[in-house]
């Protein structure tokens, strides 16, 4: 053919960008599974369901779209079935992984719990849960063991102590991170506590966020005691040169694949507008969130696109129709706060942070608990974000006996810098998608270390996590060990970890704030992770400088 022949090629006509399911752009028709499952029936509705009809039928009888959807939004996950290996978790399918049983999480929003909560807690661990309760890294209270028919009366025993289960999961806004500390912190200048309250009374269990395009994550708190750069929103107490004390804005962050630290908004909000701003951020996620892929609908993607500028421009045009006021960045501390030890509180009394070795309770040391606590004059405990807990309200004359009492408890006010820094994820023990075995690793990680390596005398945080969807915070921690199966020496595929060194929240830039690097490779056995990270710490302390 001459070349004379040949058609020329038509200009392409401009592609229409393609929508993310972005409802605010119109796009109301479902784009996944997950998706439809929302719009067909509000997954709060489930609960009427459970109670009418499943917990009197039993699990044969719920319907696989309530069992791995809906479910999500009281709390409740289907458990994995014990014995299959990591190997299997990618191959099999969802039902194929489960057992009978859920794993059930209560929220605690604050991390705050009176006595009669605590008692509550650990008496439906006893009776319900097969003596399981474990301290989440997001200040819940996580049960194993859960049957359908028992649903009605625990939620009736949590209810009836101020307590719930409602969108502990799900893609919905989750428990609200606060400040272990509020309202008794010599250094604090706020209390936050009003602003969480305000926001879960009004917005938790409205179906106006009960479908939002994935999780949403919340932190307020006068103090850096929490990790608040891996919320999607996050309020920071900040004190502004003329208007006082308040909140410094922040969106955006998120861990798990893509990890984003959240971004300032710049813009100071006063404690009695919190909730009001914060229902703004939500909105914007519902509206403008992505719903195509599950992968990139955390907010932090559109933040990333957006940038911050734009973000709080629609912030204050579309949601609040106002402009809010500029405000000063929070001071960041030079190391992390956990809390643990003894502390003075502003009216003179104490607070008692003490650790259980990777969050991992009992109903019946929690009784026991409320019972050293009460015993001490105390009616106030707290859980943290780092998989610890706290006890309010010490008289001085009384802390040394509260010590005492919660070390006979297997609580430990003087830890190890092992015990204190290691946290672990469910694993798999439980998670229907973890690769790796955690919390028992954890617990033997920590006993060896503190064996060896005593009087090991540095901070130091060791993350452990059953997969690469970091919810013990692989990418933030000195350790960050993310779970996958790794060649063994016999050239075999065994649980490992991948490693990530040098990560940190919540302190001062140029310290140790951002992301682990995760050097070229740099992988662990299980088996050897022990060996591993005792290497790592006898290195460091050959060759850490004066002050460090
Ligand atoms: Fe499960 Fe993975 Fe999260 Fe661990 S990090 S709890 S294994 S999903």
């Amino acid at each position: 053919m001459a070349v004379s022949e040949i058609p020329a090629r038509q200009p392409r006509a401009p592609r229409r960008p393609r929508g993310e399911g972005q409802w605010a752009l119109g796009h109301r028709e479902p784009l996944n599974p997950n998706e439809r499952m929302k719009k067909d029936d509000d997954p709060l509705n489930v609960r009427a369901r459970i109670e009418n009809i499943y917990a009197h039928r039993g699990f044969a009888s719920i319907d696989p779209q309530d069992l791995r959807g809906r479910f999500r939004w009281w709390g409740l996950y289907t458990q994995r079935k014990a014995g299959i290996d990591g190997g299997r978790t990618a191959v099999l399918e969802p039902h194929e992984l489960e057992d009978e049983f859920f794993m059930l999480r209560v929220r605690v929003d604050g991390g705050q719990l009176d006595l009669a909560q605590l008692r509550t807690v650990a008496e439906i661990s006893r009776e319900f849960a097969r003596d399981t309760a474990d301290i989440t890294d997001r200040q819940n209270i996580q049960y194993h063991w859960i049957r359908v028919e028992d649903m009605p009366e625990i939620w009736r025993r949590l209810e009836s102590v101020g307590l719930q289960t409602t969108e502990a999961c799900g893609d919905c806004p989750r428990v609200m991170l606060g400040s272990p500390v509020a309202g008794v912190a010599e250094s604090e200048l706020i209390d936050s506590t009003p602003a969480i309250d305000e926001i879960v009374q009004r917005y938790i269990g409205d179906k106006e966020f009960s479908n939002l395009p994935r999780k949403f994550k919340s932190s307020i708190s006068w103090l850096v005691d929490i990790p608040y750069e891996a919320n999607d929103v996050a309020f920071l107490g900040v004190d502004h040169p003329e208007h006082g004390p308040g909140f410094d804005l922040w969106v955006g962050g998120g861990l798990a694949t893509n990890p984003m630290l959240a971004q300032r908004l710049g813009a100071w909000v006063p404690l009695s507008e919190v909730a009001e701003v914060w229902a703004g951020v939500v909105g914007i996620f519902r509206d403008y969130g992505y719903r195509r892929l599950r992968h990139r609908a955390r907010l932090k993607f559109l933040v990333a696109d957006w940038g911050v500028a734009k973000f709080r421009e629609v912030l204050e045009k579309e949601y609040l129709g106002r402009t809010l006021l500029d405000g000063p960045a929070p001071e960041l501390p030079d190391r992390p706060i956990d809390h643990i030890g003894v502390h003075r509180q502003r009216d003179g009394r104490n607070y008692v942070g003490a650790a259980p070795v990777v969050g991992r309770v009992s109903g019946t040391q929690l009784a026991q608990l409320a019972d050293v606590v009460e015993a001490h004059g105390s009616g106030r405990v707290r859980l943290t974000p780092y998989q610890k807990l706290l006890v309010l309200d010490v008289p001085p004359e009384r802390t040394e006996s509260l010590v005492a009492g919660l070390r006979e408890i297997g609580l430990e006010a003087q830890p190890s810098a092992w015990r204190r820094g290691t946290m672990a994820c469910t694993g798999i023990e439980y998670c229907k998608l973890a690769i790796v075995e955690t919390k028992a690793r954890g617990e033997e990680l920590v006993a060896r270390l503190e064996q060896r390596l005593r009087d090991f005398d540095a901070d130091i945080s060791i993350h452990i996590n059953g997969c690469p969807n970091a919810c013990a915070r692989t990418q933030v921690a000195d350790i960050g060990l993310k779970g996958q199966l790794v060649t063994g020496p016999d050239g075999r595929q065994v649980e490992g970890f991948q490693v990530h060194l040098g990560g940190g929240l919540g302190m001062a830039e140029g310290r140790t704030a951002g992301f682990g690097r995760k050097p070229r490779g740099l992988k662990t056995t299980a088996e050897e992770l022990p060996g591993y990270v005792e290497r790592l710490a006898v290195r460091y302390l050959a060759g850490r400088t004066e002050g460090e």
